[in-house]
């Protein structure tokens, strides 16, 4: 592509960007301003392949392969907000996938951890993380129920898959104070389901309905 039409393209992508920030995340309670101007920022498009650029800014998720999916625009807003992150934060996400959600969370927080279970995901995630120049965002392939046992506590965990039930590891790898979200439910749907840890208690706060692909693991779906 030559110099202009790639600079075209570029700002065609910047405003599908400030669309998706005016359209469909601010009127539908995305209030928190850093995650509004990261998602801004972000190249969403280079996450998934180059057949599916022009529809990367849409109301919908996109395959990335192996049957898994980057999650609608307004679900990573929703759920990074629900973290509260105020930059100073070590964060784990379980389900890598496209590294989407990843570079947004690398906007946010001081550090974070991802575990991805499918190798050539994980392997694509780091290119383009790496090629974005992320040097706070640490990658692991692993079964991610069981956590990051060697990196924990986290301050917030992001799961972005549907799950029976949120995994003991991740809730015991959960600061006190810490918020961790994950889709509960059966394989067909899932509520999002928030829990703060707080003075040694758990609380659970529901957000809504879901719908996500299998988190499959030991602490979660055999398959
Ligand atoms: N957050 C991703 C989307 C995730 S799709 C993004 O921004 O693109 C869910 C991902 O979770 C898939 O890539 C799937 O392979 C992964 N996954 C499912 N079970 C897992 C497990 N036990 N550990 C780690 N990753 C898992």
């Amino acid at each position: 592509m030559s110099q202009a039409a790639s600079n075209s393209c570029n700002d065609q992508f910047k405003i599908a960007r400030e669309r998706m920030v005016a359209q469909q995340l601010r009127p539908f309670g995305i209030t928190d301003e850093r995650v509004l101007a990261a998602m801004r920022k972000i190249p969403r498009h280079l996450f998934v392949e180059e057949a599916l650029w022009d529809q990367a800014y849409g109301d919908f998720p996109l395959p990335i392969g192996y049957g898994q999916t980057i999650s609608q625009p307004y679900i990573v807003a929703l759920m990074t907000q629900e973290l509260g992150l105020k930059g100073d934060e070590k964060v784990l996400e379980i389900g890598t996938g496209s590294g989407y959600q990843a570079a947004l969370l690398g906007e946010l927080a001081r550090s974070v951890f991802s575990v991805e279970r499918v190798s050539a995901l994980l392997a694509r995630a780091r290119k383009i993380l790496d090629k974005l120049n992320y040097s706070n965002i640490y990658l692991k392939l692993d079964d991610g129920t069981w956590g990051w046992k060697d990196e924990a506590p986290f301050d917030a965990i992001i799961v972005t898959a549907g799950s029976p039930a949120a995994p003991q590891p991740l809730l015991d790898q959960l600061k006190d104070p810490g918020v961790l979200i994950i889709p509960v439910g059966d394989e067909y749907s899932q509520t999002l389901v928030k829990i703060i840890k707080s003075n040694g208690e758990l609380y659970h706060e529901n957000k809504g309905a879901v719908r996500f692909v299998r988190l499959i693991g030991n602490h979660g779906w055999s398959s």
